[in-house]
């Protein structure tokens, strides 16, 4: 029987576990099927054309197009358009475009426009790519997600989308909170749903637990299917040593409430024999997590490399019951 492993993902960091899985699966299981449930959150209209920045870190990192040292974006790239569009003045200014990334948004936007949803879209573009792993968008719908944060300007709290917030002030203002925003209305897709209900195991990879993976679970259905769903449900933490390995982590987990290490980001998830979502919970060597309920078991979280980031890939499945 085909082994089927589905994970929830966000950008940079779901990317990268994500190839290590695929590494340990192709070397140790004939034909697996990976299937990642991939954060839409991020995702913004920026001069007429739809990016969706975390789809894109995963099919250009699994398809071997990715710029290695930002972990983001294509390799080789170059900035023509940006520079013409920053000469016009054109806003958003802050958000940096590369030429050959502008391809995708492209042939992305055009597709939209005619009618296919992202799910379809998503695939015509790994059609290129082939990242050997299906890229499922959690939804087809607009959920967006704004943070809640003190103008610095006038004082007065307002939203902003999450790319304003991230990219152009660093996430250095004041911040209150995340709203998805049209999240309630969102439908999860047939496809993602799917791949949760037929999995043999469900990895939650360590993104960010807010704004990535956060933003996954904000569409209504999905905690349901994890909760519902026969495969055991295992999560990576994201927190080593009370800190993000990179990006804002800590910055979400105080807007919300949620203290900094990873046993709080694994009670956050919480236990599926209570009300939450696990049944395993991973944390670094030098961490440790009491979750009542959850099997907890603290190994080394570095993805350093294609190889360490499989043999985390491995000590997950093998909590979820898969031996390879
Ligand atoms: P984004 O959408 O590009 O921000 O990426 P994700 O949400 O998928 O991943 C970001 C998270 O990955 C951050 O919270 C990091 O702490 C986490 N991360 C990055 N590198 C590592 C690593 O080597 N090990 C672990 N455990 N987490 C990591
Ligand atoms: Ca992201």
């Amino acid at each position: 029987m085909t082994l089927k492993v589905t994970v929830l993902a966000g950008g940079v960091g779901g990317a990268k576990f994500l190839l290590g899985l695929r590494h340990l699966l192709e070397a140790a299981s004939q034909g697996a099927q990976i299937a990642a449930v991939v954060n839409v959150g991020d995702d913004a209209w920026m001069h007429g054309l739809k990016i969706c920045p975390d789809l894109d870190s995963c099919m250009y990192t699994l398809g071997d197009g990715v710029d290695a040292e930002r972990g983001w974006g294509q390799k080789n790239e170059t900035y023509s358009a940006w520079d013409e569009l920053k000469a016009y003045g054109v806003e958003p200014t802050w958000f940096t475009l590369g030429d050959r990334d502008i391809g995708t948004h492209l042939v992305r936007t055009q597709m939209l426009t005619a009618g296919y949803a992202l799910t379809d879209v998503t695939e015509a573009l790994c059609a290129r790519w082939q990242p050997r792993v299906r890229l499922l968008p959690v939804t087809d719908e607009r959920s967006e997600t704004h943070v809640v944060v003190t103008d610095p300007a006038s004082g007065e709290r307002k939203a902003i989308h999450f790319q304003e917030w991230w990219v152009k002030h660093r996430s250095k203002v004041a911040t209150h909170g995340f709203a998805f925003v049209g999240a309630e209305k969102a439908k999860p897709t047939a496809a993602a749903l799917a791949a949760i209900a037929e999995a043999d195991a469900v990895l939650i990879a360590p993104s960010n637990p807010v704004v990535s993976i956060g933003a996954i679970l904000a569409i209504p259905g999905i905690r349901a299917a994890l909760r519902e769903t026969k495969a055991p449900v295992v999560g990576l933490s994201p927190i080593i040593g009370g800190k993000p390995l990179r990006g804002m982590a800590d910055e979400c987990l105080a807007a919300i409430g949620v203290e900094s290490s990873a046993e709080a980001v694994g009670a956050l998830y919480g236990a599926r024999l209570d009300t939450g979502l696990l049944d395993g919970w991973l944390v670094h060597e030098t961490d440790q997590a009491l979750i009542p309920g959850v099997r907890s078991l603290a190994v080394p979280l570095l993805m350093t490399d294609a190889d360490a980031t499989a043999a985390m890939a491995r000590r997950a499945l093998g909590l979820a019951g898969v031996t390879l």
